[in-house]
């Protein structure tokens, strides 16, 4: 797996290579990685390689490549997490909650009953900051149940490849 380009001082945590221990799926242009602090179990971030500050951005043929995967990688975390329902929540500008200026959408795996309004996402996401991978002022997942996690959705991609 690789990054296809460094935005320019750095600072971006998509752009970092460490954001690749947390990949379980790519595609030419686009990852799928675990959230280091999870609004619920199953909470995943499909990000493009280079970095896009917008939606907007993308061509017709890799928004059909976005799409495409993201319904990919949800069939992985469906499997994994043992639901069909899902959220996608894509922020895009920072008026609308997208707090890091690099595209992403959020996949969040839903089960009956995990939140008292199907809503409650929003809350608690902002409310733990979960939403910045590089933070460390929030409760994370340690570097081993991240492994854990990781490793047991690159296992089920694989299967679904083969
Ligand atoms: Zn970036």
């Amino acid at each position: 797996m690789i990054l296809l380009n460094m935005n320019e001082n750095n600072t971006c945590p998509f752009c970092n290579t460490d954001i690749l221990d947390y990949a379980f799926l790519e595609s030419n242009n686009f990852l799928a990685v675990y959230n280091i602090a999870p609004v619920l179990p199953g909470h995943s971030l499909i990000i493009p390689r280079v970095h896009f500050t917008s939606f907007m951005e993308l061509s017709d043929g890799e928004l059909y490549e976005f799409i495409s995967f993201s319904r990919k990688a949800i069939r992985i975390l469906s499997g994994v997490f043992q639901t069909e329902s899902f959220n996608w929540i894509l922020q895009e500008k920072e008026e609308a909650g997208q707090t890091i200026a690099h595209m992403h959408i959020h996949i969040i795996p839903r089960k009956p009953g995990d939140m008292p309004e199907p809503g409650d996402w929003y809350p608690r996401w902002k409310n733990n900051i979960s939403h910045l991978i590089d933070s460390n002022q929030r409760p994370r997942l340690s570097r081993d149940e991240m492994k854990t996690i990781v490793d047991r959705l690159r296992k089920a991609a694989a299967d679904a490849v083969s």
